[in-house]
């Protein structure tokens, strides 16, 4: 992983985590901190939230998002949507300053018409770089 987890989040849900602190020793959160993304079911309904571990004393909570999703593809989407608006953001803002031209329409097209023509989720992730995730032994309940 070549980018730090936090890269790959909207700047609210770091917002959220910022504002936070751990619940046992009080330390403020920061951007390093989180070390899960997730899809929670909660209420038939699935939501996106991110785990986050204190530096000072490692204990780890959960960020839960009020957007919620009825199906995990939704979910899914949403976040991808996320990720892809962030990716093309810092694209642009590096063309900018390389080239001082915008991301072009055909690089944008090719990327939204990929998405569509995807076989599955994982597909996506790989051709965002980020590494699929594995199926995790957690048992959060
Ligand atoms: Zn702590």
């Amino acid at each position: 992983m070549d980018k730090p987890l936090y890269y790959w989040l909207p700047n609210w849900a770091i917002k959220s985590v910022l504002d936070k602190c751990c619940d046992k020793c009080k330390t403020s959160y920061n951007k390093q901190d989180i070390t899960a993304i997730a899809i929670k079911p909660v209420k038939n309904k699935y939501r996106f939230c991110v785990e986050q571990m204190c530096s000072k004393c490692s204990r780890r909570s959960l960020t839960v998002f009020g957007k919620s999703e009825h199906t995990l593809e939704g979910m899914c989407y949403f976040l991808l949507e996320q990720i892809n608006r962030k990716k093309i953001m810092a694209k642009a803002k590096h063309l900018r300053k390389e080239k001082e031209g915008p991301i072009t329409d055909t690089e944008a097209q090719a990327f939204i018409d990929f998405v569509q023509n995807a076989e599955s989720y994982s597909e996506v992730l790989d051709e965002l770089g980020i590494p699929t995730p594995k199926k995790s032994d957690e048992n959060t309940s």
